[in-house]
């Protein structure tokens, strides 16, 4: 099957602060784990308010931005964007925000997530004369938007976003105003904050980026919502409507920052929780407890709290390794977990472990650290995995793996315990994983939960943290 790749990313808006380029950049750079191929920012001109000027490229928020932010004019109003690809679509023309033209003046168009019906509105708009310049669902909204017959703005973004489905989030710019629509799942995360300063509203994947930018949390947007941001503050404009809502539950187990609340709470509480369920249902007769650093820290703390042994730091990160290593191929993906991660051999030496990561998708991380654990004289090593088994691809924007590479959609437990060379091998159950979130409806699909969209007959992927997944 072709394995069509898309990005999942980070965005950031900010409306009516006159900071509003630094606070996009801010508000990008602590969505940074979201997306690490391309960085972009798009401002109003406060000098010539029509126009809009973009400065995006391949690389970091500091490596693509800090040279130009200068060549940025001075802005009441702003979007930002983080990307992540797997493979050959990290072109720069799919960098974002991307800017058009239409009868409504000049609009810049950022956004996470994946429309599932993208393929279906390429072909309509390119039957009906539409020229795309990449593979962006951006550039479908945008193109939705140009063609519709809606009197202004408003309306037209009402009418384009209706037609979509799947699961993302997105920020438009507009010279007047910054845009924000949700899926009507609410599968990918959209916020609202204010500046603590009263002084502008903000837009952003995580909350993590209101905090960055000293902008205090508002709301959730609701799922099928699209607010607008403008001179008269925060305002819903009707969309989609929701009827069951679906956020992604992988959000909580591992791609939102820790310090990111979601439903109310850090990631990092949930996952602390999430581990102490795991210690509960699967215990093991060890010495130490370590977790797959960092992402899995908290979890594997839970776990030790619940199962009263003690945790430490049994392996370490290579903080400076970087994006370089987030490739597409298995063999580079390889190479780059054996450069990030090293084990502390006072720690693991002569002691049983548990091993605690938040998910397992391929199985090629855990088999090299469990050897790695080993050769540093771990006599046991017992691997615990925060989550249900990963069996099902994400066509939400999460980029996971072909069907085919994920190991629990073929292998039994028993299976994938001797493929990693692990004594022992058990995951947290789909009933633990609802246990230890909160609230329910959580979006379950990658883990045999069901799809709350259906999704196109070819996975789509994107995503990406830099301490990425085998
Ligand atoms: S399928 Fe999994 S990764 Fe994708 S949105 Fe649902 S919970 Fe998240």
């Amino acid at each position: 099957m072709a394995y069509e790749l898309k990005e999942e990313c980070g965005v950031f808006g900010v409306y009516g602060d006159p900071e509003a380029v630094t606070d996009a950049y801010w508000g990008i750079f602590s969505l940074q784990h979201r997306g690490q191929e391309s960085a972009g920012i798009a401002a109003v001109d406060e000098q010539d308010p029509g126009r809009l000027v973009v400065r995006k490229g391949m690389g970091l928020v500091t490596e693509v931005l800090s040279p130009v932010l200068s060549q940025l004019p001075p802005a009441w109003s702003a979007i930002g964007h983080v990307r992540y690809s797997t493979s050959g679509e990290s072109e720069v023309f799919n960098a974002q925000p991307l800017l058009m033209r239409t009868r409504f003046g000049q609009i810049a168009l950022a956004h996470n997530g994946n429309v599932v019906n993208a393929q279906d509105l390429r072909r309509s708009l390119q039957a009906q004369g539409a020229v795309f310049q990449g593979t962006s669902d951006s550039e479908i909204l945008a193109h939705l938007i140009a063609r519709s017959a809606a009197e202004d703005l408003s309306g037209a973004l009402v009418q384009a976003v209706t037609q979509l489905a799947g699961g993302f989030a997105f920020v438009v710019l507009s010279p007047d105003a910054v845009y924000g629509v949700r899926d009507p799942n609410g599968i990918r995360p959209l916020v609202v904050g204010e500046a603590e300063s009263g002084q502008g509203h903000m837009l952003a994947s995580e909350t993590c980026a209101l905090d960055a930018v000293r902008a205090r949390f508002v709301r959730e947007v609701e799922p099928g919502e699209l607010v607008v941001l403008d001179s008269k503050g925060v305002s819903r404009l009707t969309a989609m409507g929701w009827s069951a809502v679906s956020p992604c539950a992988f959000e909580s187990v591992y791609f939102a920052r820790a310090d990111s609340k979601i439903r109310g709470e850090s990631a990092q509480m949930a996952r602390r929780r999430l581990g102490g369920v795991l210690a509960a249902e699967a215990p093991a007769g060890a010495d130490v407890v370590i977790g797959v650093p960092d992402s899995s820290l908290p979890h594997a703390m839970g776990y030790a709290e619940a199962s009263h042994l003690p945790f430490d730091f049994g392996l370490v990160k290579n903080r400076y390794v970087g994006r370089t290593f987030i490739m597409p191929k298995q063999s580079e993906r390889m190479r780059s977990v054996q450069l990030k991660l090293a084990a502390v051999p006072e720690v693991v030496r002569g002691k049983r472990l548990v091993l605690v990561d938040d998910s397992l998708v391929r199985g090629t991380n855990a088999r090299y650290l469990i050897q790695l654990l080993r050769a540093c004289g771990a006599t046991q090593v017992h691997m615990r995995i925060a989550s249900p088994p990963y069996t099902d691809p994400c066509y939400y924007g999460i980029d996971t793996s072909r069907a085919t590479e994920l190991a629990a959609r073929t292998k039994s437990v028993e299976e994938i315990r001797q493929m990693i060379g692990a004594d022992s091998l058990a995951y947290l159950s789909l009933d633990g994983l609802k246990r230890g979130l909160k609230g329910g409806g959580w979006c379950l699909a990658c883990f045999g939960g069901g799809y709350p969209v259906p999704p196109t007959l070819e996975p789509v992927a994107c995503v990406g943290r830099e301490d990425d997944h085998d």
